[in-house]
Order: structure tokens, then C-alpha cells, then sequence
């Protein structure tokens, strides 16, 4: 039997419709995590899942799981999927493309009246971006232990609403107990988000590992004063020594090469009005390198800024860290299973490692996980810009379809 493919007209135009739920004039999606947006994106997702002949259930972090029963009742569920909600700049594919794969894979399977010895269930986490509500991976988070299910509900955005009021504001809450239960194998596929593919030409990029990345906040204290009489040798200017300090967070990053990232990107300054010379700026960052030890000693490099900082400027500066991911090392069981199936459709690959962190790195720990990209057309995401092809789209599911007909037999 030749090997089933996915219709690629019709992942499309799913992945058009979902992408107008928060589309933005750019061309991009607006998606926040657990918004009036993505209550409607979670709405359309379960009704599109029914009609593929899944039963649907949520848990009480907002996970969707869509299940398509097997031959065998009590086999562990092949597991696939990925996130629905966007970071405020998104585009239409980081993380619904994903989903939508999935969904593709289970409408295939229904076209083709297969049924699998073990159940399919193809999983939209909560909050995988982690931009309205910290931290990130949260739903699978909280689904694999690594976070407790209280602390998550008590997360609040920026304007002091709680994960667990944001759930029930668009009833996105479920009554499923949170995890709990097994599955054989966690598949899941995602654009590239970098250029690498793109550079290359080939087509499906399998996820090997993960860069180490390590998160802090570093707060940096100085004094309110006015912004007029205060002599400049008088003045312990908070912002100033955030200035110097992600000059200096961006230099680490870019003495590595193409192998470094280092990232100050959000920043919150008190009191932030324009008479105040500012007293205290909360500034988030992070590095990234594939090698470890790399990792370590760009943090010691940061740390070294910091103390820097604080001399210059008169002004305290504390660095603590609030996430960390990898190194992750893949299972190779799975990659050697996409392997197969891409060279057996006939597609081109090359192994890569992930540096932002997905659903699959928590559920690395969990079961047998594995991870592949697609090109990212423009060579970035989390921005409007982020495209794929509907060509570059069809061949991942394709892959992702295969693979788990392999896995659930
Ligand atoms: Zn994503």
C-alpha cells in the first residue's frame, strides 16, 4: 500500500479560518493565551474535532484533548498536538500549525476508515507562549507534574487576572483532572521559527535536542529624584544602568556566533512617569547556547555585567532565575522514527536542535517524545510575517500522519 498523505488544500484552509480568529490587518494573529480570541479558536477546534469522529475532554488547566478510540481500549494513547494561543505580534502557524496537522492526521484516518489498534489523542495545551501569562509550557507543565496545577491558576497577567479567573471568563475551564494517566508516545510538529531549513532546502528538520536557556529577572535598584535639579553625579538612575545592562546582555550573545542568543526583552520601570528619575526597572532576560558549559559561562558573563552596573551607576542589581530548559536529548527511537517516515515520503531532512522550548521539552520527561519542524519561509515567527507554505505545511503532516500509524499500530 502506498503511504497515505494529507490533503493540503484542505489543512489550508483550516489553518486560514483558525488564523482569522485574532487576525490582525498585518496578516499576522492576535491569540493570547486564555483571550475572548482564543476562546473562540478553542471553540472551532473542538467542533472541528468532533466532526472527525473525536470525543473531547478538557482538564482543569484548559487542555483539550480530542480522542480517537482504538482497537484496544486500554492501550496508552498515541499522543500529538501543540498550542492554539499566540504571542501579541504572532502569526498563523507557531503552535496551531501543530494542532492542525493533528487534526489533518485524524480527518486522514477517517477518509481512509482506518481504525488504530491504540487510541489517537491529539492535545491543544494552555498558555504554551507564556506572553500573557508566566510561565510558559503551562499546560503541559502543569499536566506532567513539573508545575502544580494551584500555583498555575494563581499566575495573573499584567492588569492582575488570574489564570484560573481567565479560564472561567471564556469557559475554558474543564473537569478533568489534571495528568494522571499514560501515554505510549508524544509526537508533535511546529514551524522552525529560525532560518536554518529555509538555508538548507530541506524539508523536515528532526529535533535531536535543545539548547541549554536559562531565565532571570534582573532588578536593578536605584533612587527617585526629579528629573530637573538633580544634579547628574547626584543621581542613582535606574533605567540608565538597565541601558548599559542590555547593551552588555546583547554583546554576550553575539561573541558566540551563530551559537549564542542572549535576550533582554521586557522590561517594567517604577514609578515610569516623566518627572521621576526611575527607582527600580524589573528586566527580563535570558542566554542560550547549545553547549552547556557555553550556557554557564555566558550566565557568569551576565552576572559579571550586572556587579558592573551596579559600580557604575550607584545602583543594586539582583539577578534570580525563573525558568530554565535543556539540554534536552531527544529519544531516539522517536527521531529514528521520522527519519524513516520522511525518507520513506520521499522528503529531504537534517537533524536540528530546538532553542525555543515547546510542549514536547516538558513531555520529554514523560514518554517517548518526539519533535520536527517545518521551514519557516521567512526565517522568523512571533511576527506577523511568519509564513510557511501550504506545500511546506501538507509535508509535515504527512510525516506526522505515518508516524502515527506506526506508533498506534
Ligand atoms: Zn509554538
Amino acid at each position: 500500500m502506498s503511504m497515505p498523505t494529507a490533503n493540503s488544500d484542505r489543512l489550508w484552509s483550516t489553518l486560514m479560518e483558525m488564523g482569522a480568529i485574532g487576525g490582525t490587518a498585518g496578516g499576522g494573529c492576535r491569540r493570547l493565551a486564555l483571550s475572548e480570541e482564543e476562546g473562540r479558536a478553542r471553540i472551532l477546534f473542538k467542533h472541528w474535532a468532533e466532526e472527525a469522529g473525536c470525543v473531547v475532554t478538557v482538564d482543569r488547566i484548559g487542555n483539550i484533548f480530542a480522542r480517537r478510540g482504538g482497537t484496544d481500549r486500554d492501550a496508552a494513547p498515541v499522543a500529538i498536538g501543540s498550542h492554539l494561543d499566540t504571542v501579541p505580534t504572532g502569526g498563523k502557524f507557531d503552535g496551531a500549525y501543530g494542532v492542525l496537522a493533528g487534526l489533518e492526521v485524524m480527518r486522514r484516518l477517517q477518509d481512509l476508515g482506518v481504525t488504530t489498534q491504540r487510541p489517537i489523542e491529539l492535545i491543544a495545551w494552555t498558555n504554551e507562549e507564556g506572553a500573557r501569562f508566566s510561565p510558559m509550557t503551562m499546560g503541559s507543565s502543569v499536566f506532567t507534574g513539573d508545575i502544580a496545577l494551584d500555583f498555575a491558576l494563581s499566575r495573573q497577567d499584567p492588569s492582575g487576572v488570574s489564570v484560573g479567573e481567565a479560564l472561567q471568563a471564556i469557559g475554558a475551564a474543564g473537569d478533568v483532572p489534571v495528568g494522571g494517566r499514560r501515554f505510549s508516545a508524544y509526537l508533535e510538529t511546529h514551524i522552525e521559527q529560525g532560518p536554518l531549513l529555509k538555508e538548507g532546502g530541506e524539508q523536515i528538520g528532526v529535533v535531536t535536542g535543545s539548547f541549554k536557556a536559562r531565565y532571570f529577572v534582573a532588578t536593578i535598584k536605584g533612587q527617585a529624584a526629579h528629573v530637573g535639579p538633580t544634579l547628574m553625579e547626584q543621581r542613582h538612575d535606574a533605567m540608565v544602568g538597565a541601558a548599559a545592562l542590555i547593551l552588555e546582555i546583547n554583546r554576550i550573545g553575539r561573541s558566540r556566533g551563530r551559537d549564542g542568543r542572549s535576550n533582554a526583552p521586557y522590561i517594567e520601570v517604577e514609578p515610569n512617569v516623566r518627572g521621576v528619575i526611575p527607582q527600580e526597572v524589573r528586566l527580563s532576560c535570558d542566554v542560550r547556547h547549545p553547549d552547556a558549559d557555553e550556557a554557564l559561562a555566558m550566565e557568569a558573563e551576565l552576572r559579571d555585567a550586572c556587579a558592573k552596573v551596579a559600580t557604575d551607576y550607584g545602583l543594586s542589581v539582583a539577578l534570580d532565575q525563573y525558568f530554565e530548559f535543556g539540554p534536552i536529548n531527544c529519544h531516539d527511537d522517536m527521531c529514528a522514527l521520522i527519519r524513516e517516515t520522511t525518507t520513506s515520503l520521499g522528503f529531504t531532512q537534517r537533524d536540528i536542535l530546538t532553542v525555543a522550548s515547546h510542549d514536547a521539552v516538558p513531555m520529554m520527561d514523560f514518554c517517548p517524545t518526539g519533535l520536527f519542524f517545518i521551514p519557516s519561509e521567512t526565517g522568523i515567527s512571533h511576527s506577523e510575517t511568519e509564513y510557511s507554505t501550504p506545500a511546506q505545511c501538507s509535508d509535515g503532516a504527512s510525516v506526522l500522519l505515518n508516524a502515527v500509524i506506526k506508533l498506534a499500530g
